[in-house]
């Protein structure tokens, strides 16, 4: 049974691929990305919060390819900003996917705030919507949700991940999401708490 990982940033999908790859009830489930289907236009998303987005993706997916379909969207919420840039995480800079930019962005917005007040979480919401039925979204839409606390640093550390990744400390941690190794950062990381909390989801209605 195929299912289709609709995502187009290439580094979150490897996270995808990496967490779902590694969860034992999906091994007779075949991961295919958006590069392995027809193309289709990407879905705005226009919702105010992840798992809308999450959602508008993964329809968005089955209607365009018929399989069944996993989306996600995330982003960090930042204490001192009221919870921003939260859904406008990948934009937050004006120019979408521009991670350094949008970095420098939130590093200037907070520069003035002690550190006691540095406070922020990385939140995923994860869809998984089943291809047929009619126009009721019952048994056929999934949610679940995965978020990890934290902190921002003043400069970024750090090569691995992506994002805002090398400003931001776990909480128990002291290196920076862009200093741990890809399985530490699964092991706590929201959307790694989401997937594995898919991973059950996913067994049970693709079987
Ligand atoms: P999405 O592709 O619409 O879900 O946008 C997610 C955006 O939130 C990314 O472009 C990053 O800016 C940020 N983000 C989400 N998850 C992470 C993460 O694990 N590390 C760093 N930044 C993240």
């Amino acid at each position: 049974m195929k299912l289709l990982l609709a995502t187009r940033n290439v580094k979150k999908l490897d996270e995808l691929r990496r967490i779902l790859a590694g969860s034992p009830e999906l091994l007779k489930v075949e991961l295919v990305g958006l590069d392995d289907v027809p193309p289709y236009v990407e879905v705005p998303e226009t919702g105010l919060t992840f798992a809308e987005n999450a959602l508008l993706k993964a329809r968005e997916g089955v209607k365009h390819t018929g399989l069944p379909t996993v989306a996600d969207d995330s982003g960090l919420a930042v204490d001192a900003l009221s919870g921003m840039p939260g859904v406008f995480s990948a934009r937050w800079s004006g120019k979408h996917g521009d991670d350094r930019a949008n970095l420098e962005l939130v590093l200037a917005q907070i520069g003035d705030v002690p550190d006691e007040h540095r406070g922020a979480a990385f939140v995923c919401a994860a869809a998984l919507v089943l291809p047929g039925g009619g126009s009721s979204p019952n048994g056929r839409e999934h949610l679940v949700s995965g978020k990890m606390a934290g902190r921002l640093l003043r400069a970024p550390r750090g090569e691995g991940g992506f994002g805002y990744d090398p400003i931001f400390v776990a909480d128990g941690n002291t290196r920076t999401n862009a200093e741990l190794e890809p399985a530490e950062k699964d092991a706590i990381s929201h959307r790694g708490k989401a997937f594995r909390a898919l991973a059950a989801v996913i067994a049970k209605n693709l079987s």
